[in-house]
């Protein structure tokens, strides 16, 4: 409470900007309250890798060990670029391409990557499509003949609907004869490709590519790679400090790292999870509510559709396989058996573990059906800032909530419930509404993309929910989405779905004399986005977010006694039955 009330600028009204009001004294010295777990998130771990006491014979610990050591000791001008990438056997676009995605760098010509089918959450495939548009590529120098032309393509087949293909291997080098896929795959995958299935958009797009390739000059083609080459490690941020290193090692290593804190810091995990796994539960009982109203009008097939996909969504605590146990230490080991990290050459290492992501992303292509094995399941995607936020993959209908996110101020098993609602009910809330915005509705129970998604995103009721929301522009609009119904979700699961502040009397509770039980829950919200607004990406900024939510949240205006001339709330209730 102490904390909860210095940040408060009591010269601003509640129902003028709430941000402001709850956030307004800010004074900590980190940005957020990420960077504050992310330090410490670090220091617990740097404390891990450097310890003396600690003895952990297992191969894994010895090499995240070395990673560090070299990590802290480099300096940024020794990361010279691998030659082999560059150059080698007859310069030729196709394997230098192949060869840049297995070290990292993707999204050169066009986007590579193994993930399941749109149609079935189980089955692996090669996805290919065009980069986006907006590659981050900015030259120092001005653009050459290839970069308008690349330029000018993906503008040009930029607006196209990404219709989707599965083909086979032979299907795709049939139908997109310009590119030599046999190469490319051989490359990749360093065996032969066999029969490989193939997701692919965009398909004009790579037609005119590889026309266009073949006719550019190899002196052209090898002065644009390795630009890009330049451009990535520039922006993989390779700093040395200790703390760099262990978000850098989070990133690209997440499996090791995320088992050493599970085993070595993180010692709260059953409490917290019986108490996440119960506020989920809580939440989804309340969603259940909502549909059982069916505000949208739905059909019983739809309904049910709705239903199966909300009982059958799942927590998970932490980026790990979810059955395994910190004894199954063959596991973790044999999955990086194929690093060779050492304590003296970080520019190495890098590569290497880049190497070793790509080839772990790739394997599952190479098993018998390529069928996804859920038990040794976790995310490992291209990333090289690690994920601290909880998020919700849609193919596997789960909701993740990183081990960095479990420590306070974002949660504590010991607070009181008002404060784990209003917070982590909040972020729980918001990432399960991702299951059922504009595009998350599109996957059924399963992860499968399904024909009734369609349908119900079709309604004209869903339609007219989407545009109320839209009533202020936004960064997102499913991002703004999963915050109005997230927060609803929230406050709603935890005061009861009748509850109107105007009927009950409340006292205050023991530990605080001021504010009553709802206030606290806005404010407790609300400070989660405190900080100096650092710009936000997909995302709305930090104060848009808190006041637009609230405006949303009808029981808001009559919490803070606001009058309608203060503050007219928008009620752009999708779900829920409507408050008015
Ligand atoms: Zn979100």
């Amino acid at each position: 409470m102490h904390s909860l009330r210095s940040n408060l600028d009591r010269r601003v009204s509640p129902c003028s900007n709430f941000w402001s009001f709850a956030c307004g004294n800010w004074s900590s010295n980190y940005v957020d309250n990420f960077q504050l777990v992310e330090q410490r998130y670090a220091n617990a771990m740097i404390a891990v890798l450097t310890s003396s006491r600690l003895r952990d014979p297992s191969r894994l610990f010895k090499q995240l060990q070395d990673y560090f050591t070299a990590c802290v000791a480099h300096r940024e001008e020794q990361m010279q670029l691998p030659r082999e990438l560059l150059s080698g056997d007859g310069f030729e676009w196709t394997r230098a391409t192949a060869r840049f995605r297995k070290h990292g760098l993707n999204g050169v010509f066009f986007d590579e990557m193994a993930d399941v089918a749109y149609n079935d959450s189980f089955s692996y495939v090669v996805q290919l499509k065009m980069p986006v548009a907006d590659n981050n590529y900015s030259p120092l120098k001005p653009e050459t003949r290839l970069e308008r032309d690349l330029r000018e393509l993906r503008e040009k087949y930029g607006n196209e609907d990404p219709l989707l293909q599965l083909w086979t291997l032979s299907e795709l080098k049939r139908e997109i004869p310009q590119i030599d896929w046999q190469i490319y795959f051989e490359e990749l995958l360093e065996r032969e490709p066999g029969q490989l299935r193939v997701q692919i958009s965009d398909v004009e797009y790579f037609r005119k590519l590889g026309e266009l390739l073949r006719e550019s000059s190899k002196t052209a083609l090898e002065s644009y790679l390795s630009d890009r080459l330049a451009q990535f490690v520039r922006e993989a941020n390779l700093d040395s400090t200790p703390h760099n290193c262990i978000h850098h090692m989070s990133a690209v290593l997440p499996l090791g790292m995320n088992h050493i804190y599970d085993r070595y810091v993180y010692r709260t995990r059953s409490e917290d999870m019986r108490q996440l796994q119960q506020l989920f539960d809580s939440l989804r009982g309340t969603f259940a509510k909502y549909l059982e109203h069916n505000r949208l009008e739905l059909s019983y097939e739809q309904l049910s559709y709705l239903h199966a996909k909300l009982a059958g969504m799942q927590l998970k605590l932490g980026n790990l396989p979810v059955n395994l146990t910190s004894a199954d230490y063959s596991f973790y080991n044999d999955h990086y058996a194929s690093a060779n990290f050492s304590a003296d050459s970080f520019a190495q290492n890098f590569w290497q573990a880049l190497r070793l992501r790509s080839r772990l992303q790739h394997l599952a292509l190479g098993q018998p059906g390529a069928t996804l094995q859920l038990k040794y399941y976790y995310v490992n995607d291209d990333l090289f800032r690690a994920r601290n936020a909880p998020y919700f993959e849609h193919e596997r209908n789960t909701l993740t909530v990183p081990l960095v996110f479990m420590q306070w101020p974002f949660y504590d098993h010991r607070q009181h419930p008002i404060f784990r609602h209003s917070l982590m009910g909040f972020i729980l809330g918001h990432e399960l509404n991702h299951a059922f915005e504009q595009e998350g509705i599109l996957f059924d129970a399963a992860g499968n993309e399904a024909l009734l998604g369609v349908r119900i995103r079709q309604k004209a009721k869903f339609q007219a929910a989407l545009n109320c929301a839209q009533y202020s522009p936004t960064a997102s609009l499913k991002e703004r989405l999963a915050d109005f119904n997230g927060l609803q979700l929230a406050y709603d699961t935890f005061f009861g779905l009748g509850h109107d502040s105007h009927r009950f009397e409340y006292r205050p509770y023991d530990f605080e004399r001021e504010f009553l039980a709802p206030q606290l829950f806005h404010l407790n919200f609300a400070q989660f986005f405190c900080g100096r607004l650092p710009t936000a990406i997909n995302h709305d900024m930090d104060d848009v977010r808190v006041n637009e939510a609230e405006l949303n949240l009808h029981q808001f205006s009559i919490d803070f006694s606001c009058t309608r001339h203060q503050f007219d709330s928008v009620g752009c209730e999708m779900w829920r039955a409507a408050s008015h």
